[in-house]
């Protein structure tokens, strides 16, 4: 397809909309932000597929219902710090950034944080930080996230990740279980105790790191 504004809006109504994404405030943020800016040239007609679609490093953009489901998840009213675990091409990132005050994105592959740095900075985002690094230890120096959002799958929650949530209310989405199928769980953080409740079935790239799977390269 090379009308993307078409398929965009194909995208909100048949994706999202229609599989019961009901936040007005998550489906005008994937309206707005163009999905083929952040997807490599050679791809780009796959931009709005339903799918997962290949960024380069053997690395993914996430499905646009996957986007959604988990930024819903979040709850953003606007006025939250949030964490990313997993920038890719900063698509994920653009969405947050919509939606809340602050964001801050960790990618472990540099090449990729810099690609995503220039996408971003492109659509002229100010309040989007992009670092490279192990996103399973989170991002102490910028604690508590009210939000964080792991975009690649996890053996099980990394302990630091819950650590970083604020205190009342901080919630954290990730996609938990083996690397063929996990299910994606949100916890929310009140003071020490944490409740989990499981949601969708996913497949995520893992997520390689200190409190995840090992992996080099
Ligand atoms: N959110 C991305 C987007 O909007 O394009 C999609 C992310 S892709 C499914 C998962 C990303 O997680 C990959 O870019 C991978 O390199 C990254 N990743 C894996 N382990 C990581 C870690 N420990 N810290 C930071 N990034 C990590």
């Amino acid at each position: 397809m090379t009308n993307f504004e078409d398929a965009r809006e194909h995208m909100i109504t048949d994706q999202l909309a229609a599989r019961g994404i009901r936040d007005q405030r998550v489906l005008d943020a994937m309206r707005r932000v163009p999905r083929h800016a952040f997807v490599p040239e050679e791809s780009r007609a796959q931009a709005y597929a339903d799918r997962a679609v290949p960024i380069g490093s053997g690395q993914t953009i996430s499905q646009p219902f996957m986007v959604a489901v988990m930024t819903e998840a979040l709850l953003l009213k606007g006025t939250e710090r949030v964490l990313e675990v997993g920038t890719g091409s900063g698509y994920q990132a653009a969405i947050l950034a919509e939606l809340a005050c602050d964001v801050i994105s960790i990618e472990r592959r540099p090449e990729l944080a810099e690609t995503a740095r220039t996408a971003l900075a492109a659509r002229g985002y100010t309040n989007i930080r992009v670092i490279v690094g192990d996103g399973t230890v989170g991002y102490p120096s910028a604690q508590p996230f009210d939000g964080i959002l792991v975009t690649a799958g996890a053996p099980r929650v990394p302990e630091s990740l819950k650590q970083q949530l604020s205190a009342t209310g901080g919630r954290l989405v990730i996609p938990i279980g083996p690397p063929e199928l996990q299910r994606l769980a949100v916890i929310v953080r009140d003071e020490n105790r944490f409740s989990q409740s499981l949601r969708e079935n996913c497949v995520f790239v893992p997520l390689v790191g200190a409190e995840a799977w090992p992996g080099g390269g």
